[in-house]
């Protein structure tokens, strides 16, 4: 079957025409102009964001998604752009609006955002020297750079990861790999089956995911009680150690938490480490969180113990104020990377490790990879550290006059005083039902998503529903914040009148 000829003509392009879009010397002026034209687009939505969100839901999104006819391109980059406009920037999440207070998602630095341009525009790999020459080095510098300011010691190193999870992932292979050559177990079913990982009930469940991945036993992560404040409790700690020994058990990691993701817990970083020393067990510190301290010209003891760990998480997409992805695995021994090397002829053979040749490669769990470290140091070059440290600093500060209005307030409950910059509580005046508090609480959640006006998490404390705040945003004032528990309040009022009156009127017979 031929197709008609009019669809055969339209769909045969100029290669000329083509080649005007990719970026080469020759078409310098398009790059100026195409991308500037999209950073006034972003600068205009900016400055029109008068809420977080507009509460759009997918099903009003997904048709118009759905009409876009991929096959068929627009005129020109302005017509694109209006296009955004409808499909993505008019309805997206703003992280900069003060009123945003839901995830640990961040505003961004300026000088950031100008390495996420350079590094997209030139597009090092840094997988290997050759695909990177001086990215590689820049990112060497980072790592360095990082591992200091933990005090990792002189053996220290690390790569760039996507993520928490990918660095999280990462320790636990290479303290598996630890684990199992120190006892001289052999790779395979057995030795799987015999390894646990100790980590907090308020550890990120990306632990538990990873634990998967590796091939451990499905009950391998075991959850070590907190105390009020949901720090990991050192003899709870050391009770489930000298558990898991009794039973035949291979501890292979005890994974500390430096900034727990619900409640900005720090667990208590020195007393683990002497816990694990003395049980000779990988510490891993997942400081995904907690690393802006790292910075911090005011807080930096809250991580003192930090240093011992053998593995440490950071996450500058979340308290460096850094685009997402930037994030890095640092550990204190070199050596245990090459649990995550493999040589490939064509990439990376072993001769290049003798001719010294710096493949990030053999470093990492991915290949291709984005020079994301660049955005960090162009942030540190032109704003340098202690200015990323006073941002988190004062978000850190706003939560705790936050955690006063809450706790001073008798319509909520507040779960936790804040180390950093969360705030778990509900709303729960004197006198309600407990299912009704509960209902009423996520109702408020929606409510206020449906609206934009203002963003909040949700999470469940000891079987019930609450309400998150996180503050990562310096310019949310306290105003802002009264001015949403407001809307909460009268949100969660408004249902529970409601779903009281209906039982009144329609009592259950
Ligand atoms: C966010 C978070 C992670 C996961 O990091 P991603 O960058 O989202 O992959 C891991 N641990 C903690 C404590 C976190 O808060």
């Amino acid at each position: 079957m031929s197709l008609p000829a009019a669809l055969v003509a339209a769909s045969r392009t100029d290669p000329a025409v083509a080649r005007d879009h990719l970026f080469t010397a020759g078409t310098l002026d398009r790059y100026r102009t195409v991308l500037a034209a999209g950073i006034d687009r972003v600068a205009h939505r900016f400055a029109t964001a008068d809420q977080p969100f507009t509460g759009v839901t997918p099903a009003d999104l997904a048709p118009r998604i759905e009409a876009v006819d991929l096959d068929r391109p627009l005129a020109d980059t302005g017509a694109a752009l209006d296009e955004l406009h409808d499909v993505y920037l008019r309805d997206a999440v703003y992280f900069h609006h003060p009123r945003y207070l839901a995830h640990l998602n961040c505003p961004v630095v300026i000088p950031a955002l100008l390495g996420e341009a350079v590094l997209s525009a030139v597009n090092s790999s840094l997988d290997t020297w050759d695909q990177s020459a001086g990215g590689t080095l820049i990112e060497r510098r980072l790592v360095d750079w990082t591992a200091r300011r933990i005090g990792l010691g002189p053996a220290a190193d690390g790569v760039f990861t996507s993520g928490g999870t990918q660095s999280n992932l990462q320790a636990l292979l290479l303290a598996r790999e630890e684990a199992r050559t120190r006892a001289g177990l052999r790779p395979g079913p057995a030795a799987l089956a015999r390894l646990r990982v100790l980590t907090s009930t308020a550890g990120h469940f990306s632990v538990q995911k990873a634990a998967r991945l590796l091939g451990l036993d499905p009950d391998a992560v075991r959850a070590v009680d907190t105390d009020g404040q949901r720090r990991m409790r050192p003899d709870a700690l050391a009770r489930e150690i000298a558990r898991c020994r009794e039973d035949g058990l291979l501890v292979m990691a005890v994974v500390a938490t430096a900034g727990t993701t619900d409640f900005g817990s720090i667990d208590p970083l020195p007393q683990t480490a002497d816990i694990c020393a003395a049980a000779g067990v990988w510490l891993h510190v997942d400081a995904a969180y907690g690393c802006g301290l790292l910075v911090s010209p005011t807080r930096r003891h809250l991580l003192d113990g930090i240093e011992r760990a053998d593995s440490v998480t950071v996450d500058y997409h979340k308290s460096f104020f850094q685009p997402v992805s930037s994030s890095a695995l640092l550990v204190r021994d070199r050596r245990t990377l090459r649990h995550a090397t493999w040589h490939a002829d064509y990439l990376n053979p072993a001769r290049a490790v003798e001719q010294r040749i710096p493949n990030q490669v053999d470093k990492s769990l991915q290949t291709t990879r984005r020079f994301d470290a660049l955005k960090l140091w162009l942030t540190l070059r032109i704003m340098g550290p202690d200015a990323v440290g006073a941002l988190f600093d004062e978000v850190v500060d706003r939560a705790a006059q936050a955690w006063q209005l809450l706790a001073a307030d008798p319509r909520f409950e507040v779960v936790t005083r804040p180390a950093l910059s969360t705030l778990v509580f509900r709303w729960r005046p004197a006198g309600l039902a407990a299912d009704l508090v509960d209902d009423a609480n996520l109702y408020a959640r929606e409510a206020l998503a449906a609206s934009g006006a203002a963003l909040v998490a949700g999470t469940r404390v000891d079987g019930a529903h609450h309400l998150k705040v996180t503050l990562l945003n310096p310019e949310t004032t306290g105003d802002d914040i009264a001015g949403v528990l407001d809307l909460i309040a009268e949100h969660a009022g408004w249902y529970a009148r409601t779903r009281t009156a209906d039982e009144l009127s329609c009592p259950v017979g």
